[in-house]
């Protein structure tokens, strides 16, 4: 399988989380599966790569083409749906192409979605423990 970013450069196998993801010596992209994400990146309640198809139907083609099906172009799509950070999706097969970087970017994100959550979902609580049953 040869890296979709770089000329002729075969990808290899690294254990990321005890996952063999295809990873490019060159760039240091890598490439994953379907459900990969999911499980290399830290753990959330909701589906990592779910969550980032909301707005397949308005993405943009990639210049990359997928390193499994060769001549299908990959899309655009914000991890998440939200955030700044951007992978490279295969419509086919699913796959995902991250770019050197992208992985810590998601993580970071992830971590950000976790802490938030729980402080807001506590003073939700709070609030809804304290109003008044009028009705
Ligand atoms: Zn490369
Ligand atoms: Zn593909």
């Amino acid at each position: 399988m040869k890296c979709p970013n770089c000329c002729n450069v075969e990808l290899t196998v690294k254990e990321v989380e005890g996952i063999n993801v295809q990873l490019c010596p060159s760039c240091s992209g890598i490439f994953l599966h379907k459900g990969e994400l999911q499980k290399i990146a830290h753990h959330t309640a909701g589906d990592v790569e779910y969550s980032s198809l909301a707005n397949l139907e308005t993405s943009t083609i990639s210049e990359l083409s997928c390193p499994i099906c060769e001549t299908e172009k990959m899309v655009n799509i914000n991890f998440a749906s939200y955030s700044d950070v951007i992978m490279q999706y295969c419509r086919k097969c699913s796959g995902i192409w991250l770019e050197k970087g992208e992985l810590a970017q998601i993580n970071a994100e992830i971590d950000k979605l976790n802490h938030d959550e729980e402080p807001w979902e506590h003073s939700f609580k709070v609030f809804v423990s304290k109003l008044p049953f009028m009705w």
